[in-house]
């Protein structure tokens, strides 16, 4: 595969290998970075792909917090930081859904000691008379 040194410019022959690894530019010497789409990286920079049109983004790694605009589509976006868990959506999703379980348990509890009192309330009413 073809890939350019991010450094120098130099387009290099490469192997697959070095997909998502590193490698050497045998012209200028330097290490770089070779991301998931074969394209070269400095040490310090982060390439993320535009959930609106697609487009690979170059970032440097230490700005890569906060939100972004795509400078093809200019749709704004959070970059999700690399080797991280996905943002915490899921986890308050969980509180509802016990605080909804909790509520028809008390509803049951509350339904059956409302027969309770009825039943009682019954047998009280038989007894007396
Ligand atoms: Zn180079
Ligand atoms: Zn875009």
């Amino acid at each position: 595969m073809n890939l350019q040194c991010p450094y120098c410019s130099g387009n290099l022959e490469a192997d697959d290998s070095v997909i998502g690894g590193r490698a050497r530019c045998p012209l200028c010497g330097r290490k770089f970075l070779v991301d998931r789409t074969g394209a070269g990286l400095k040490m310090d920079e982060l390439s993320v792909i535009c959930p609106g049109c697609s487009g690979r983004i170059v970032l440097e790694r230490r700005n890569i917090r906060g939100k972004k605009a795509c400078p093809c589509c200019g749709r704004h976006f959070i970059v999700a930081a690399p080797g991280k868990a996905p943002p915490p959506d899921s986890t308050p999703a969980a509180a509802p859904i016990s605080a909804v379980r909790n509520n028809i348990v008390n509803a049951c509890i509350l339904a059956g000691v409302i027969c309770f009192i009825i039943v009682c309330a019954a047998l009280c009413v038989y007894l007396l008379h």
